[in-house]
C-alpha cells in the first residue's frame, strides 16, 4: 500500500499565501462590525488584542466579563488545529474544486488523516449552510439509485448491534428497483424552477420513506412535476399539486410540465461522485448535501464560497473531530439531518 504520509518540507502553493491577510479575513467574517465578542458569553468588554506567542498573525484577547482568554480561532472549526490558517483556506479552495482528500494532503502538505479531518469539517459547514432548505413554486422531482454499500469493519462494541445487515461482497442487485438493502439507495433530486435544489437519500421509494423527505424539503401547496413512476402517486394526498409526463409514450414535455431540469442534475452528480471512487452508504447523505451546496451556490466563485463557509464557521462550530461515526451521530442528535438509513 502507498504510504499515507507525504513530504512536509516540499514546496507548495502555501508559500504564496499571506497568513496575515487570512487572519484579517477571518476577523472580518467573524466580527463584521469590528467589535470583538467573547465566544463564551458574547460580552463586548474585551481586553487586548495581543499577538499570539507562536503565531504572531493571530490575536489573543481576554473577556473582562467572564475572565476567559480566547483567540481569533476560538469557537470556530479552525480551533485547536495546528495547521496554519492559510492551509485551511487552501483546503477550502481545493474542496470547492472537488479535489480528493489524497490530493489535498499532497497540496497542503500534511498527513492524509489530517487532510481527512479538515475536509470533513469543511463539508460539515457546507451541510450546516444547506440544512433546512425548503423549495416552493414549481418543483421537478426525479430519482436514481446510487450504488453505495457498507465499508470497513464495525467497531468491536457495535458488532452485535449494527442496526443493519453486515457487509456483503459481490453482486447484490436483485429484481426490481434499488434499495438500501440491495446496496443501491434511492437519491431523490428536487429542483425548483428558480434553480435551487435539494438532494435527499431514501432507503427505498415506498411512500413511508418518501413522505418525510417531501414534508421537509418542499412547501405544501407547491406544484410537483415527475415522470410517470408510481411511487409519486401519493403526492396530491399530501397537499401538493401533482402532474407527470409519460416517458414510455415518448412524452418528454407537455407545455410547462416536464422534468428535464430534474433529470439534468444526474449528469452533474455522476462525475461529482465518481471522484470519490466508491463511497460508503453511511456517508451518502453527506456527499448529497455537499453536492447540493455547490449547486445552490454555483454562481459564486470558489472565493465567494470560501467567504460563505467562513461566515458559517462561527456558528455552532463542532468540537474537534473524533471519528466519522461519532461525528455523524452528533449531527443526527443536533437535528442537522435525519438519515433514513441506520449508520
Ligand atoms: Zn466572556
Amino acid at each position: 500500500m502507498r504510504a499515507l504520509c507525504v513530504d512536509k518540507d516540499q514546496k507548495s502553493f502555501l508559500s504564496l499565501i499571506d497568513e496575515k491577510r487570512c487572519y484579517e479575513m477571518l476577523r472580518e467574517a467573524r466580527w463584521p462590525d469590528g467589535q470583538v465578542r467573547c465566544p463564551y458569553c458574547s460580552a463586548t468588554d474585551i481586553a487586548g488584542p495581543w499577538r499570539g506567542v507562536h503565531t504572531p498573525e493571530s490575536y489573543r484577547y481576554r473577556c473582562r466579563a467572564c475572565g476567559r482568554g480566547f483567540n481569533d480561532r476560538t469557537g470556530t472549526v479552525f480551533e485547536r488545529s495546528k495547521m496554519p490558517l492559510r492551509a485551511w483556506f487552501l483546503a477550502i479552495y481545493l474542496v470547492e474544486l472537488n479535489r480528493s482528500t489524497a490530493e489535498i494532503a499532497r497540496e497542503l502538505p500534511c498527513d492524509y488523516h489530517t487532510a481527512h479531518r479538515i475536509v470533513w469539517l469543511i463539508r460539515e459547514r457546507e451541510m450546516h449552510i444547506e440544512a433546512g432548505r425548503k423549495l416552493e413554486g414549481v418543483v421537478e422531482v426525479d430519482e436514481i439509485y446510487q450504488t453505495a454499500g457498507h465499508k470497513g469493519r464495525a467497531p468491536k462494541e457495535e458488532s452485535r448491534c449494527l442496526g443493519r445487515p453486515p457487509r456483503r461482497r459481490g453482486k447484490k442487485q436483485g429484481p426490481g428497483r434499488g434499495s438500501a438493502a440491495k446496496d443501491a439507495p434511492a437519491l431523490i433530486g428536487m429542483v425548483s424552477r428558480d434553480g435551487k435544489m435539494v438532494l435527499e437519500v431514501a432507503p427505498d421509494v415506498r411512500r413511508e420513506s418518501l413522505e418525510p423527505l417531501f414534508e421537509k424539503a418542499v412547501k405544501r401547496g407547491s406544484t410537483i412535476y415527475t415522470d410517470s413512476a408510481s411511487c409519486y402517486r401519493f403526492l396530491p394526498q399530501m397537499g401538493y399539486v401533482h402532474d407527470s409526463v409519460n416517458h414510455t409514450r415518448r412524452e418528454y414535455a407537455r407545455g410547462p410540465v416536464h422534468v428535464n431540469r430534474g433529470e439534468a442534475v444526474w449528469s452533474l452528480w455522476r462525475p461529482f461522485i465518481a471522484t470519490f471512487r466508491g463511497i460508503a452508504q453511511r456517508n451518502l447523505h453527506a456527499y448529497a448535501r455537499t453536492f447540493q451546496f455547490r449547486r445552490n451556490h454555483r454562481h459564486l466563485t470558489a472565493f465567494g464560497r470560501l467567504n460563505l463557509i467562513l461566515s458559517a464557521a462561527m456558528k455552532n462550530a463542532s468540537k474537534p473531530f473524533l471519528s466519522l461515526r461519532r461525528w455523524l451521530n452528533s449531527l443526527c442528535s443536533r437535528g442537522i439531518y435525519v438519515p433514513p438509513i441506520p449508520i
